[in-house]
């Protein structure tokens, strides 16, 4: 985005190139996940688990430009994150990125010349967009999260994941924008209708964060640059909106942290995020170890 390219440049006048990253959950959570990012000329989704015609619609009630898609990022091979991803490419000619193991998993792959291998660790740059993996405990065959940046602004979309290693924290800090699982309370999961083989899969160290796993984690990565905090992958059976919330404000109050909250949601997009560079904010030291203690 240009700010002074419409009106003639004064002598010792310099013209400032604004640049910016949109972000928008278009679904998360089992029933399928997809984000849309992009930065410059780039636009790509991360995960594709919504059909096709689905995932269009959406980005047309969100306002964003489907038709000009360029790039699908996987997380792992699970079909709330993966089913249409072959399709995509056969239909819209995108670039798939994933790791050679969900590659590998995929049940419907794309041609060949169009899947792009990535791994944990190492940036790619996709046009305006430098994407980076960071290897998940999850149980996949080599799930990642994903960090992109354009330089200027930071996001990460962090989801499936059962624990947070030193790696996962390391990966996430200086972030202006943080998708973050919260899939279950821990005593409704416990509760609820699910065979007890499955809660503990779930409750597992390659299942699925809690509320209040997540909530460490933020307390983890939370600086006073963070704008804006998206709860994701909520449960729709062990989980409610409020429980999710209440554990990520608590750690928001806490520091003192003014990031924007909001929750995804399986049934609709929610508001595209404008995330435009910005100076850190100012905000009470984070006292980390003391808040969980
Ligand atoms: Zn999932
Ligand atoms: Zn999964």
């Amino acid at each position: 985005m240009s700010r002074c390219l419409r009106q003639p440049l004064q002598p010792g006048e310099r013209c400032w190139y604004i640049r910016s990253v949109r972000v928008c959950v278009l679904s998360s959570g089992s029933g399928g996940n997809c984000l849309w990012v992009e930065a410059g000329g780039t636009r790509a989704l991360i995960d594709a688990g919504l059909p096709l015609r689905e995932t269009k619609r959406r980005c047309l009630d969100a306002g964003l430009r489907f038709s000009e898609l360029t790039d699908i990022f996987l997380t792992h091979e699970h079909a709330d994150h993966c089913h249409a991803a072959g399709i995509f490419a056969r239909k819209l000619s995108v670039r798939v990125h994933a790791t050679r193991g969900t590659m590998r998993a995929l049940r419907d792959p794309p041609p060949p010349q169009l899947r792009f291998a990535v791994r944990a660790g190492v940036p790619v740059q996709v046009g305006a967009l430098r994407v980076t993996p960071v290897a998940l405990p999850h149980d996949a065959c080599e799930p990642v999260a994903y960090v992109f940046d354009d330089g200027a602004v930071r996001a990460a979309i962090v989801t499936d994941l059962g624990c947070a290693p030193p790696p996962v924290v390391r990966g996430l800090q200086g972030l202006d924008a943080l998708f973050l699982e919260m899939n279950h309370d821990v005593r409704m999961l416990l509760d609820g209708p699910y065979p007890w083989s499955l809660k503990q899969r779930i409750r597992g160290g390659r299942g699925h964060l809690s509320n209040l796993q997540g909530a460490q984690l933020l307390a983890q990565v939370l600086h006073g640059g963070l704008r804006h905090l998206t709860l994701a992958h909520l449960s729709e059976h062990n989980n409610t909106e409020s429980l999710a919330r209440r554990a990520a404000e608590k750690v928001l109050q806490k520091f003192g942290s003014a990031a924007q909250l909001c929750i995804g949601s399986q049934f609709g997009p929610l508001d595209p995020v404008q995330l435009d560079p910005a100076r850190l904010l100012p905000m009470r030291r984070a006292r980390q170890l003391a808040l969980f203690a």
